[in-house]
């Protein structure tokens, strides 16, 4: 379970609020996760949390179907997946509602949220009903 800290606690609580915001660098423009108390691209401190849209595509995956975690047993087989989302920051999910042999690259997601105690909720992706871009 995420232990959400000071630098993360804005992520969570949109996650509870169930908006998925990343950082944005107001000196550069350049959106990031996971939150850093400077921008990784030009080094300024003149961040602020803002909402995004939800939406990406599977930059890369995997499907696990041996028992490495053992809290995980019970959802083998299961994928861990990077969603670079539209507004370009990576975020490592998992994939619902999309058997694992129909995962592919570059596929449309959205995100949901999984409320999985009364204080986190947690981002993961699903096939995308209205996909914003075509994969490449
Ligand atoms: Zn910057």
């Amino acid at each position: 379970m995420p232990r959400p800290n000071k630098l993360s606690g804005p992520y969570w609580e949109g996650a509870k609020e169930h908006e998925l915001r990343v950082v944005s660098c107001s000196a550069c423009g350049h959106k990031f996760l996971p939150a850093a108390d400077r921008c990784p691209k030009c080094l300024s401190k003149d961040l602020e949390w803002v909402k995004v849209s939800g939406r990406g595509k599977v930059w890369s995956w995997v499907v696990f179907h041996q028992r490495y975690f053992a809290a995980f047993e019970a959802d083998i087989p299961y994928n861990v997946a990077y969603v670079e989302l539209d507004e370009g920051p990576r975020l490592m999910t998992n994939l619902v509602d999309c058997a694992p042999s129909d995962i592919r690259c570059d596929m449309a997601v959205e995100v949901v949220f999984d409320d999985v105690t009364a204080e986190i909720s947690l981002p993961k992706f699903k096939p995308a009903e209205h996909p914003s871009r075509k994969p490449s």
